[in-house]
């Protein structure tokens, strides 16, 4: 049997090893409380110790999940020792590493996106503001903000204001001390994710994520409430859009940069009267989209990484189920504002429902699976359309109990209204 190493802990990380683990043998680095059912975890982080691990253990290929280790090279140190892992280098990882890299890129390669200036000057970028005709105006910090660095400013007052305190250091240290400030594009945000080997790529698709924490997108930014996928919202007209003017610019251009992107590709994109612009890339699978799609192949899972990581990507042939999932995420009591207290989880009988759950914020505690703060879980429904998978995720949330459980009601309302 093939074996697999999985770098993660979320339910991202655990689908991807759910769905794969008829056909390999699972070890997480480190995993969670519900990952050790079927998986082995292991508790290294030094990326040397890991591949030292991996070369050790005859793993055949490594998996990261989230976007940190591989900003931070480990793609980079598996390679030195010849180990097959999926994701991109360091250098692939500043798409979603900088933001100021990302825009200049999408600028250089004529990539369409909002209209924007890239600067740590302060003047400039008042200027930028008081050029805009149109409210609101949109302020990022140029590094990693854990997803909150992103303000959509009413005025420009509110924006002048937001700038000042990005660039000065005092809303998110070094990762703000460069901002862009960019036009506010008016549309529907798509999630698209394309797995790449450098040169080809594989589009899988698109899923409609919820960030805001309340029902009818209130609240405030979360790491995402739920998501559905394939959104009825594209087309065959908008796939074939986003490939040509998105997908392969972006890979040719990665090329001619010396930093060939390989891992998937995941577009932020907002959809304006039929027209794709990138909002922005991220390196790695979102979550909770990454708990629909793998739900969705309908092919070996392993050969789907194992070709991207490998350059062999053309060999294969990604099949998809003719269905649609639909992920809700439970999170615990406080979430996203502070910690909570663990709290014991349980599940009815599930055999009726034609779904899954994928655990993330899990640990086990006097050999009980407890909640341990943050998004604890996805309830995912099947369905042959978005209505009745939405019905299984629902029942399947009512199955899970635990104190403090919270979720949203509307998950996949764009698709349903
Ligand atoms: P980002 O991290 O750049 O994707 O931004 C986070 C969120 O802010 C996006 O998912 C959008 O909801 C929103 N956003 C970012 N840029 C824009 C823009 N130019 N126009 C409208 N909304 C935006």
């Amino acid at each position: 049997m093939k074996k697999v190493l999985i770098v993660g802990s979320g339910g991202r990380e655990y689908s991807i090893g759910y769905f794969m683990k008829d056909e390999a043998e699972i070890f997480y680095a480190p995993g969670n409380g519900a990952t050790d059912e079927f998986a082995t975890n292991i508790n290294i982080k030094d990326f040397e110790e890991l591949a030292e691990f991996a070369k050790k253990n005859n793993i055949d290929l490594t998996i990261i999940g989230p976007e940190d280790p591989l900003v931070n090279g480990i793609v980079d140190v598996f390679k030195k020792h010849g180990l097959t892992i999926f994701g991109p280098s360091a250098a692939a990882a500043r798409l979603e590493g900088s933001k100021v890299y990302m825009k200049n890129f999408l600028k250089k390669y004529n990539i369409p996106t909002a209209k924007y200036i890239e600067t740590s000057n302060k003047e400039a970028a008042y200027e930028f503001i008081d050029k805009c005709n149109k409210l609101p105006i949109v302020v990022k910090a140029d590094g990693l903000c854990a997803g909150k660095g992103v303000i959509i400013a009413e005025s420009k007052d509110e924006a002048k204001k937001t700038v000042e305190e990005m660039l000065s250091g005092k809303a998110f240290g070094d990762a703000g001390k460069k901002v862009i400030v960019e036009e506010f594009l008016d549309g529907y945000e798509l999630s698209m994710f394309a797995i790449c080997d450098g040169k080809d790529f594989v589009l899988l698709p698109a899923a409609q994520d919820h960030k805001r924490l309340l029902d009818g997108d209130k609240g405030p930014n979360t790491g995402g409430m739920g998501a559905y996928a394939p959104t009825p919202l594209v087309d065959d007209v908008l796939y074939e859009k986003v490939k040509e003017r998105v997908i392969k610019p972006t890979l040719k251009g990665m090329q001619e940069e010396g930093a060939p992107f390989e891992g998937v590709l995941f577009i932020g994109l907002m959809i304006v009267d039929n027209e794709p612009y990138v909002l922005e890339y991220n390196v790695r699978f979102g979550d909770p989209e990454c708990e629909e799609l793998m739900a969705l192949i309908d092919s070996s899972v392993y050969d789907m990484f194992y070709n991207g990581a490998t350059k062999q990507l053309d060999k294969i042939d990604v099949k998809i189920k003719d269905m649609v999932a639909v992920g809700v995420v439970c999170a615990s009591k406080n979430y996203p504002y502070s910690s909570s207290e663990p709290a014991e989880i349980t599940v009815d009988d599930l055999s009726d429902c034609n779904g899954y759950i994928s655990y993330a914020g899990v640990k086990k505690i006097d050999g009980k699976l407890m909640a341990t703060g943050g998004r604890v879980l996805v309830c995912v429904g099947f369905g042959k359309d978005v209505k009745s998978a939405r019905d299984v995720a629902y029942k399947i949330v009512d199955k899970v109990h635990f104190e403090g459980k919270q979720f949203r009601k509307d998950i996949a309302y764009q698709a349903i209204k």
